[in-house]
């Protein structure tokens, strides 16, 4: 059965409304030859959130760019680790996670933050700096971090700035007068994104759940590209894996991946029009 028509309930749920008029169904994983921006606190969130979808997006010839926040470089408890290796180890790791999912290197774009102090940059200046990639690529779909529906989300660092940031440059890039140095200097017209996918959803936020079934291996692989942030790698930094432990950590992610109606998933919340949940 496919979960996407589990129920009636969960289709008008997932209702994407285009135009401010027409209501249109859309499949997040069945879009094609569309721009997707996906921004992500630091280089694992968008494999550890929706590298299944992406990897589904991808084979449909979608523009899929991601946008990094942060350079990832304080996550790791060895002793002997130093920022600037390990930000060079999470770029590397980043990019082969992307080249499985089937994103080229090109498309990561990184704003170069450091890990952990997203929240200390200008917020001004962080809202401008996004809504001028939004204006820039005019993207059908943007994917982020949700903030929360109806309450303020606790969120760790750097998720929560990311999270609310990335909502206020899709606030501000709609409106001509946000920013208008961006139209006069740069050329860049104001952009309506027309779609909005969130994930890191609560269960009671969901509203809608790709199914990852066909591309559940390409979303392990590109998981465990990212060998610094787990044990053992994490406490004792070491390139590659030990096959044993890289099977053993298999099994428990498959174990413990999210699931719906009996197929692996990537729940969503779909945003509908300005302001509303
Ligand atoms: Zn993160």
């Amino acid at each position: 059965m496919n979960i996407r028509h589990s129920s009636r309930a969960v289709m008008m749920m997932a209702l994407v409304w285009a135009s401010g008029l027409t209501a249109q169904p859309i499949q997040l994983e069945k879009l094609e030859k569309k721009t997707i921006l996906l921004f992500s606190p630091h280089p694992d969130d968008d494999t550890f959130c929706c590298a299944g979808t992406l990897a589904l997006l991808a084979k449909r010839a979608n523009n899929i760019h991601i946008f990094i926040y942060t350079n990832d470089d304080k996550g790791s408890y060895d002793p002997e680790m130093t920022s600037e290796r390990l930000g060079r180890i999470r770029k590397a790791e980043e990019e082969e996670a992307c080249r499985i999912v089937g994103i080229p290197k090109e498309n990561i774009h990184w704003l170069q933050f450091h890990d952990g102090m997203l929240e200390y940059a200008s917020p001004r200046d962080l809202v401008e700096q996004v809504t001028k990639i939004i204006r820039a690529y005019r993207p059908d779909v943007v994917l982020s971090i949700d903030p929360g529906s109806e309450y303020v989300r606790w969120h760790k660092t750097d998720h929560r700035m990311s999270a609310n940031n990335t909502m206020d440059a899709i606030r501000a890039a709609e409106w001509h007068l946000y920013f208008p140095n961006q139209r006069l200097h740069d050329g860049l017209a104001p952009w309506k994104v027309p779609m909005e996918a969130l994930f890191y959803v609560t269960p009671k936020d969901a509203n809608y759940w790709v199914n990852v079934d066909d591309v559940f291996d390409v979303k392990l692989a590109a998981s465990l590209a990212h060998v610094s942030q787990w044990e053992p790698a994490i406490r004792k930094y070491r390139v590659d894996w030990d096959p044993k432990e890289l099977d053993a950590l298999k099994q428990k992610l498959k174990a413990r991946a999210p699931k719906k109606d009996g197929h692996f998933v990537e729940a969503f919340r779909i945003r509908g029009r300005f302001n509303q949940p």
